[in-house]
């Protein structure tokens, strides 16, 4: 056997298919293995199933044992912003005030290489302890940026998609590109660093209304001369912003027409937000097989609205679905507060669709997709993400051949209720069935917070743990 192998033991959960294709019997998608053996080498899950089974098969490898945890695939971000790290949790306004007041100005001192290299250092650290070990990340308009925050990836062995951020408009001089700069740029960026390692690329026009049309086009030739590389944008996050982009492009009759006329909606594309997006648009991008990147504590925080989750959910279009952050729209780094928001945004929305506000659209089973549980909301923070962004070959579960990325949940910890609510479900020994592991996941969404992220582990190593309180 050769050394390199090393195995984890404990309670494994993923998923393995979309929840939402077994209505009121998600956990036909879930795998639960209570007392699980995972086999590791060079970076990649190379065994896994059974103790009993698998420890037979590799009884010379080395073993850490983690009890008391629930280890599930490393968390995927889909939508976050790395040079705002320092500015979540900005206070007032809603998006367009809020990015010339606070974003625009912090953005532009990523531009100063030693500033960036700091706040790289911060921003990795708070992914991993909010259990994330893949995102798609938006940089800045300056190179600097994107060269740090892939350097920052590299030295943590993360798994990460970015890009030099296109903006030509609606932003002071100082902080815009000229078409010219960013294809010049992005070419050079692609060139170093897209599949080096664990990077990927993503072409980034920041959204629509900060790109006049030169720098539209740029992307578009970008894409067909790059066409495995990502592209990485926002879309009707607000209706302001929504207004605007009809004023800024009026030959095109919706927002998503705009990503249309330049060639860019389809795989690998992810916008971000999409909530106030059409059913004729969601069936678009549904069609295309682009990605909407739902990011429910950031629409809460900046008041944008609320994502229509059941209607994206649709099984007749059925779009592929990644959540993120939106750091620093968002008002916290760990997926699992994202999810406690998702479910939130779900009750509200069925509210609009039982109540008197959207009565005639009122549809039951549009309804009942709204309705986030464990198994729904754990896959899209895992499998789902990692499909929306055409990763799930590489990551979201434990099949073997994927990328060895894991999270180790205590299920107890957080806030000082948490121990006796979770009580209820099982006892100290941990959870025997998977309706039991997905109580006590439902627990740690609704209850939790980055306190339940015990260990992080980032190709095959550990990459974070908690430091135990006193
Ligand atoms: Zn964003």
């Amino acid at each position: 056997m050769s050394a390199s192998f090393h195995a984890v033991r404990g309670s494994f959960f993923d998923l393995l298919d979309d929840p939402w294709k077994y209505p009121g019997r998600e956990a036909l998608a879930a795998r639960f293995v209570p007392d699980g053996l995972l086999i590791i080498a060079e970076g990649k899950i190379v065994d896994f199933g059974s103790f009993t089974e698998v420890s037979n098969r590799h009884s010379q490898v080395p073993v850490t044992h983690l009890p008391g945890r629930l280890i599930l695939p490393g968390f995927i971000d889909g939508h976050i912003h790395f040079p705002q790290t320092r500015v979540l949790g900005a206070y007032g306004h809603q998006l367009l005030d809020w990015l010339q007041n606070w974003i625009i100005p912090e953005e532009m001192r990523y531009a100063d290489r030693t500033y960036a290299q700091e706040a790289a250092r911060h921003f990795f650290d708070d992914l991993l302890a909010g259990g994330v070990t893949t995102c798609q990340a938006f940089t800045t308009s300056s190179p600097v940026s994107t060269e740090e925050f892939f350097a920052e990836a590299a030295r943590r062995g993360m798994r990460t998609i970015a890009g030099l951020t296109g903006i030509d408009r609606h932003a002071p001089a100082e902080y815009c590109i000229s078409p010219q700069d960013f294809y010049r740029e992005t070419k050079r960026l692609i060139a170093t660093y897209h599949k080096q390692g664990r990077h990927l690329y993503a072409i980034t026009p920041r959204f629509a209304v900060g790109c006049t049309h030169e720098m539209m086009a740029v992307c578009t030739q970008l894409k067909r001369e790059h066409p495995d590389c990502h592209i990485n944008t926002h879309i009707s996050e607000n209706p302001t912003e929504v207004r605007l982009a009809q004023a800024e492009y009026p030959d095109c009759h919706d927002y998503t027409a705009v990503y249309e006329k330049y060639g860019l909606l389809g795989p690998r594309f992810t916008a971000g937000h999409g909530v106030w997006l059409s059913n004729s648009e969601f069936r678009r991008f549904a069609q295309t097989g682009a990605a909407i990147c739902f990011c429910p504590l950031s629409n809460l925080f900046l008041g944008s609205g609320l994502f229509r989750l059941g209607r994206a959910t649709d099984p007749e279009q059925r779009v592929r679905l990644a959540i993120g952050s939106d750091i620093g729209g968002g008002n916290a780094f760990t997926p699992i507060r994202v999810l406690e928001e998702a479910y939130k945004v779900g009750m509200c929305n069925n509210t609009m669709l039982d109540g008197s506000v959207n009565a005639c659209e009122h549809d039951a089973a549009e309804a009942e997709r709204n309705k986030l549980n464990a198994y729904r909301g754990f896959y899209l923070a895992t499998l789902g993400g990692a499909h929306a962004l055409y990763l799930d070959d590489k990551l979201g579960n434990f099949s073997i051949g994927k990328e060895a990325d894991f999270v180790a949940l205590d299920w107890l910890a957080g806030q000082h209720a948490m121990a006796w609510r979770q009580s209820q479900v099982c006892g100290p020994e941990g959870p025997a069935t998977v309706d039991q592991a997905a109580s006590l996941l439902f627990g740690v969404m609704a209850c939790g917070d980055d306190r339940n992220v015990a260990e992080t582990w980032v190709n095959g190593r550990r990459a974070y743990q908690k430091l135990p309180t006193i």
